[in-house]
């Protein structure tokens, strides 16, 4: 602080609330302002984020058992609902009005002084793991172990307690907050929660804070974008010893998949492929009438990957070509083929002088925290690639083996994941004036 005199409390919290007043908010005209709502050590002098960061401490129990419970109602892929129901009566006891949007995003608003400005602090509902996994949290010792515990058990419990510290500091921010348990980010649930609820805030929305697994070792900025994609060759199948020379869909689909593993790839930006499934054939003694590969490619550009998806296409008719021209018979049918976009994350990068960053920036000094910056693949993915500021954040505590059936998490140290959370929403939402005082 800049203080030389030794002004009594009251004033200091009036010059201090002058000061971040006087910060512009970063608007669409200026989309390059170096300079944030305000920072965390200017937001630890108000009473109510006093009272609200203490709040964690004394209630660490609750947030634990909270993280328990919501772990152990199943949310697979697609069949969010029931967890989704648990989510509201949590966000509802916390005093804000709390609705189920029709893609099925939990949304609890905290209106702000201005109602124009929207902020969100979500973390996904859903689960990697089928409806058949038996989910039941186990204790050793400190440690808690279940599918899903951490990804996203500690992120949805972050989400809860955040609500619940604003509402019992009586904290009231200047843009309104949604607290959103949103559907779909994991694997063929391709974002599709976030993307609905970008669709339908846009016009509003400010910032993006994304809660997902523990930790408070990174900031994800960066989201990489990946495609997944299936192509599929078919022709008209046949006997192994009768039919012998007709073109073989799988035939066709090893001499494609062959001429693809040798595409190059540039170290920079970095650019990934993975054939990760294959399929296609009935018995040893048919020539199959279909065969199939699922790719999954990803790149740090998307114009690389956009070319890397060409090159994919291309390999599948050039193998097609390479086993219609080998076939020792044509006259019993063709090859057909076709390539399917299964889901698509797009990409985009947060700018390294936005106002997010800085509110998280202080937010980590304030706490004494160090993070580094990340690339990876998240719900940030969809804000980021419409231009709104986003960053993903782990939740506090520690945990692994996140999409694994030993999946754990330990709590010690969470408290420091909350407050960090929640400074970082401050910086990005502002405090109604009133409550500076
Ligand atoms: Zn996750």
């Amino acid at each position: 602080m800049i203080s030389s005199f030794a002004p009594n409390s009251a004033m200091k919290h009036a010059a201090l609330w002058v000061i971040l007043m006087a910060m512009p908010v970063r608007s669409a005209s200026a989309p390059h302002n170096h300079r944030s709502l305000g920072s965390s050590s200017n937001f630890a002098d108000i009473p109510e984020v006093r009272s609200a960061l203490s709040w964690f401490a004394h209630n660490l129990p609750w947030i634990n058992e909270q993280q328990v419970r919501l772990t152990e109602i199943p949310a697979p892929p697609f069949q969010e609902a029931q967890r989704a129901a648990a989510v509201k009566l949590l966000l509802a006891s916390s005093g804000l009005e709390v609705q189920i949007d029709k893609t099925g995003n939990v949304i609890g608003e905290l209106p702000g002084a201005t109602e124009k400005e929207i902020v969100f602090l979500s973390a996904h509902l859903d689960t990697v793991f089928p409806p058949s996994t038996e989910i039941k949290v186990r204790r050793e010792g400190d440690r808690l172990l279940a599918p899903g515990i951490s990804d996203n058990g500690t992120g949805l419990a972050a989400l809860i307690a955040i609500a619940r510290a604003f509402h019992e500091a009586h904290l009231r921010p200047r843009r309104t907050i949604c607290f959103v348990a949103d559907v779909g980010e994991e694997g063929e649930g391709n974002l599709r929660g976030m993307r609905a609820l970008v669709e339908a805030y846009k016009p509003k929305l400010k910032s993006v804070i994304v809660l997902d697994g523990s930790g408070t070792d990174h900031v994800t900025t960066k989201a990489l974008a990946s495609r997944r994609l299936e192509a599929t060759i078919t022709g008209p199948g046949g006997h192994s010893w009768s039919d012998f020379g007709m073109p073989n869909p799988i035939d066709a689909v090893v001499r494609a998949s062959v001429r693809f593993i040798n595409t190059r790839v540039p170290p920079a930006p970095r650019t990934t492929f993975n054939i990760g499934q294959i399929e296609g054939g009935t018995s040893v003694n048919s020539i199959p009438y279909e065969a199939k590969i699922k790719v999954d490619i990803r790149s740090e550009n998307e114009g690389e990957l956009a070319k890397l998806e060409s090159a994919l296409r291309e390999c599948i008719a050039a193998g097609v070509r390479d086993e219609m021209e080998a076939s020792r018979d044509r006259s019993k049918g063709k090859l057909e083929w076709k390539v399917e976009l299964l889901g698509s994350r797009p990409g985009g990068e947060l700018p390294a002088n936005s106002a997010l960053l800085a509110a998280l920036r202080s937010a980590d000094e304030y706490l004494g925290n160090q993070s580094r910056v990340e690339r990876s693949s998240t719900d940030a993915n969809i804000p980021l690639s419409h231009g709104i500021d986003a960053i993903s954040i782990g939740a506090g505590g520690n945990g692994g083996g996140a999409h694994s059936l030993q999946e754990w998490y330990e709590p010690t140290g969470r408290e420091m994941g909350l407050k960090r959370a929640l400074l970082t929403l401050l910086g990005a939402s502002g405090i109604a004036e009133e409550k500076a005082r």
